[in-house]
């Protein structure tokens, strides 16, 4: 499967579904084109708006297997940004990612930044790293700026200002 290029387009990806004897439902077309018109980084649930959007009788865990097929065709891939539910991308637009734990800001990098954990952890370990399912997390640029415990949105709002009591 890792020779077979990521299909870049709706059509390529309907060709390999009925090559692999998938089929082609409206309620995978439609998903298809909200993947491919849309960007990366929407959930399962949010796709599933999507696609409800257009076809209103289709269930989420309709969208979750038609998902979880997408994956298995080499067509998606899913990322965890933090704490929330997995994110979708395709597969030819797949990235690295950095999460601030403060703000919640992410950047998206290219997956070259992580080359040499990759190569270390296989030389060291024998261990395949998979540098995009999950995200790194620490702190943005913004709030590594701050002292400790102070989000960068919470920059410029006032402290309360202390009270003499009456
Ligand atoms: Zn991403
Ligand atoms: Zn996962
Ligand atoms: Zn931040």
């Amino acid at each position: 499967m890792a020779a077979t290029p990521a299909p870049r387009s709706v059509d390529d990806v309907l060709e390999l579904l009925r090559s692999r004897g998938g089929r082609v439902t409206s309620s995978r077309r439609v998903l298809l084109a909200a993947l491919f018109e849309g960007g990366p980084h929407r959930t399962a649930e949010e796709l599933a708006a999507e696609v409800q959007a257009q076809l209103a009788d289709v269930h989420l865990s309709t969208v979750y297997r038609n998902l979880d097929e997408l994956e298995r065709l080499g067509v998606l891939v899913h990322s965890h940004l933090g704490h929330g539910p997995a994110t979708y991308h395709l597969a030819s637009e797949t990235h690295g990612h950095l999460v601030c734990e403060q703000c919640g800001a992410t950047l998206e990098v290219p997956e070259e930044l992580f080359a040499a954990l990759v190569r270390a952890a296989r030389t060291a370990y024998g261990f395949v790293v998979d540098a995009r399912h999950f995200a790194v997390v620490g702190r943005c640029a913004a709030c590594a700026a701050l002292p400790a415990g102070a989000p960068a949105s919470a920059a410029g709002t006032s402290e309360p200002e202390p009270s003499g009591g009456p």
